[in-house]
């Protein structure tokens, strides 16, 4: 598959409606006017990957709604050489959007097939993370730890204790929690002991799964 004209008008459009939905940040805005995000689905489907909607990966998963991506990615609020965990990394388009805003990317996704899929796909585009590895997001990783922000792009029931502890001080956790319909939540640490909690409206993503062996 190609990166067309027709695609990077498309591309536009997807960035405007974005804008006109709310996101303010301009390199987030650009990140979804840059990022070929048809590649990330499978072909077939590009019709698909321009609308503002999530939709069907591997593996019984999805590749975020475009504003949802680009909201949790301003919550982070990513500076040039920050360090981001981020946990599920599905079709990786997440990823390549922290990459465009000059991240140090670390990411785990526990599907193997996605991860095997996702993997070959980083290779075959240039995208390059720090680190990206198959296993459990719960608890993070913490040989790299600490980190300057940690996003988790799928609906966990409640916030990770593990993840809190590997924020540097000033560092930003955005999370979704809850069941059935997810609270995104982002998480300030201010001190080794006080974090501040905000609340950003209702999300729904596929389910945070907890390895229990
Ligand atoms: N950022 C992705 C979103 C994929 S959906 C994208 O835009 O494509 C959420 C992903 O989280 C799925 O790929 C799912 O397999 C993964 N996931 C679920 N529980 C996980 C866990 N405990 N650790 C790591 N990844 C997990």
């Amino acid at each position: 598959m190609k990166d067309t004209f027709k695609h990077k008008g498309m591309r536009n459009k997807l960035a405007d409606v974005v804008s006109s939905k709310g996101i303010r940040n301009k390199k987030v805005i650009d990140a979804i006017r840059t990022i070929p995000r048809h590649l990330f689905m499978d072909s077939g489907f590009e019709h698909h990957a321009y609308q503002d909607k999530p939709f069907p990966i591997a593996a019984e998963q999805t590749i975020s709604q475009p504003y949802t991506v680009a909201f949790q990615t301003e919550l982070l609020e990513v500076s040039p050489n920050d360090t981001i965990l981020e946990i599920g990394t599905g079709s990786g388009y997440q990823t390549a959007v922290l990459l465009h805003l000059k991240a140090k990317v670390f990411t785990i996704e526990r599907q193997l097939e996605l991860f095997k899929k996702t993997n070959l796909f980083f290779k075959k585009m240039g995208y390059r993370p720090k680190k990206f590895v198959f296993g459990d997001g719960y608890k993070g990783m913490p040989e790299h730890a600490p980190f300057d922000g940690i996003i988790v792009t799928a609906g966990a029931p409640e916030v990770p204790k593990a993840l809190l502890s590997q924020l540097k001080i000033g560092g930003r956790l955005v999370i979704p929690v809850g069941e059935d319909d997810q609270t995104m939540m982002r998480i300030t640490r201010k001190s080794e002991k006080e974090f501040e909690r905000e609340e950003f409206g209702s999300f729904r993503f596929v389910p945070l799964l907890e390895d229990k062996n």
